[in-house]
């Protein structure tokens, strides 16, 4: 059975290609896709390419994702004229607001966006 793949996930069909999204990034590990109903000038979506539903459900192995997302976060932050400042923000489980079961990372831009805390 084929683990990185879930057919009824969104995001796997986004990273097989099944699904047409507009691809910002991406790795041997991660993909970045610009978010459909964007919350800030700038937002991103960024994907490890295997399936794992949340923070909760990395195995040890999994927790390179962790890093993976905040070295992909940093590219995106430099790759154009000035460093750009962000926000990353990962909901992990439904009562967090986690609506796509699937791990992924929100890289939010663009203009001056308020602090959580
Ligand atoms: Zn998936």
């Amino acid at each position: 059975m084929n683990t990185h793949f879930d057919p009824s996930c969104i995001f796997c069909k986004i990273i097989a290609r099944q699904v047409s999204a507009r691809i910002i990034a991406e790795t041997d590990a991660l993909i970045a896709i610009e978010d459909s109903a964007p919350k800030a000038p700038t937002h991103y979506l960024i994907i490890p390419k295997e399936h794992v539903r949340d923070i909760q459900s990395l195995m040890n192995e999994q927790f390179d994702y962790m890093a993976e997302i905040g070295r992909i976060a940093q590219q995106l932050a430099l790759c154009g004229d000035k460093p750009q400042d962000f926000k990353l923000v990962i909901n992990s489980g439904f009562n967090a607001g986690q609506r796509v079961f699937h791990l992924h990372a929100h890289y939010l831009s663009g203009d001056q966006l308020p602090g959580l805390v």
